[in-house]
């Protein structure tokens, strides 16, 4: 035993911690060491408590940590439409409800206020970080800032006029700007956003393959959502969009591509040899009539996956909990095979594949010492999760976000006793209402 403990700043005893590096590991009786908003350490509790001195102690016994959750991908502002409309397929929601309401209404205030709310909903659920893609970025950036929370935010890019922006060229030199502006932000990260194959212009899926090479950026980009994309792509472009942002230079891992509901066999072996990387978003998909993606085809082909929530728009909760379980169980419903999507994969999909996508992967996606300290608890406690025979299981298939206990965003707490630190949410709720009215009308 140590007679000079080691100085740190947060201690976090669990009763079970998952990592998720090593695949499938579940440590019993297990802290977290947090020093500097940096994991510090994952040790027995037992040592932890000789080995160190922390000035902030939790004692989590009845809870399972495990690495905040990347939702990679969402419109956060969106949030502010939830519900708005239903039960339409894409293109007509898009075209008779969606964008008329942006066109009329997103600004600046807008998106800083519902992308407030959607981080408050994500951490509350147990996300840290989310990869968004909407307009005036620097708004959404000022709302993730003051919630202490992590995202990579887009450079959205489409053709088409808008509060924001004019033209393709005018959203570029925008975006552009506002990273230039807050690149030394820890907590941000940047992608180029371009929208769609079907809002976006071959001379403008150039120009972006060229600055996301220069600047090695991630491009964050719609590809195969619907049949009918691949159907439009066809008549005008004589290609699937695939194919076409392979003629255009996309392809390639800087590229995640959201969806990809409708690929073959060929595409998911050019998307592996690639590198590409897929959000795969299966609520929205299932909402919006788009279908179902080949994930275990995907996965077992060697494509990187991970999960996303889609905007609240269209799903309508930006809960990663309902996500994983969703994506784990049609996995197997899908294929008629049980091992199809096993929860230690599907954990991985909302962690560190995610994580991966966004090039982060050496700073957040496991609960591995020297990575940022991203850590949610979810409580076993409750009576609809007892028992539990397999806490990975459980995180899965059983647990839910209201589950989701505390929640650290690099080393800070941002969840305590299931409420937000530092955000009102009288103010979020108030601020949402007000937002309705002005929608409806
Ligand atoms: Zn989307």
């Amino acid at each position: 035993m140590s007679c000079h403990p080691i100085p740190a700043d947060t201690l976090i005893d669990a009763r079970w911690v998952i990592p998720v590096e090593p695949a499938g590991a579940v440590l019993n009786n297990h802290s977290v060491v947090l020093t500097g908003g940096i994991i510090q350490d994952v040790l027995p509790t037992d040592e932890a408590h000789t080995r160190y001195a922390p000035r902030e102690r939790f004692g989590l016994d009845e809870h399972v940590l495990i690495p905040g959750l990347v939702n990679l991908h969402t419109h956060a502002a969106m949030t502010l439409m939830r519900g708005l409309r239903d039960d339409v397929s894409l293109m007509e929601w898009l075209n008779r409800y969606i964008w008329p309401a942006e066109l009329q209404y997103a600004s600046a205030d807008m998106v800083r206020d519902g992308t407030l709310l959607a981080c408050a909903e994500m951490m509350r659920g147990g996300v840290t970080c989310f990869n968004d893609m909407y307009f005036f970025p620097e708004a959404a950036a000022d709302a993730v800032l003051r919630a202490g929370m992590r995202a990579a935010l887009g450079i959205i890019v489409v053709e088409f006029q808008s509060p924001y922006a004019s033209d393709a060229s005018d959203y570029l030199a925008k975006g552009l700007a506002m990273r230039d502006s807050l690149r030394d932000e820890q907590l941000l990260s940047f992608c180029i956003a371009p929208h769609a194959p079907y809002s976006v212009s071959d001379d403008s899926f150039e120009r972006i393959a060229t600055y996301a090479a220069e600047l090695d950026l991630p491009v964050h980009l719609h590809l195969h959502e619907t049949l009918d994309e691949v159907h439009e792509s066809f008549k005008f472009h004589n290609e699937r969009p695939i194919a076409r942002m392979h003629r255009l230079g996309l392809l390639g891992p800087n590229l995640i591509a959201v969806h990809a509901v409708h690929v073959d066999a060929t595409e998911i072996a050019q998307l592996a040899e690639e590198g590409v990387h897929v959000a795969h978003c299966p609520s929205s998909n299932l909402k919006l009539a788009s279908g179902i993606a080949p994930v275990a085809a995907m996965r077992r082909g060697g494509v990187n996956v991970g999960l996303g929530t889609d905007s609240a728009a269209s799903n309508n909760r930006l809960d990663m909990f309902a996500e994983l379980r969703l994506a784990a169980l049609l996995a197997k419903g899908n294929t008629g095979e049980a091992t199809a999507l096993p929860a230690q994969a599907a954990l991985e999909m909302a962690t560190l594949n995610g994580a991966r996508a966004l090039g982060l992967e050496d700073r957040i996606g496991s609960l591995h010492p020297g990575k940022r300290g991203d850590i949610v608890a979810v409580d076993f406690g409750a009576l609809e999760l007892a028992p539990c025979y397999d806490p990975l299981s459980h995180v899965v298939y059983a647990a839910g976000r209201e589950h989701v206990s505390h929640v650290w965003v690099d080393g800070e707490l941002r969840i305590k006793d299931r409420e937000i630190v530092g955000l009102d949410p009288a103010e979020l709720k108030a601020k949402a209402r007000y937002w309705r009215e002005k929608i409806q009308g």
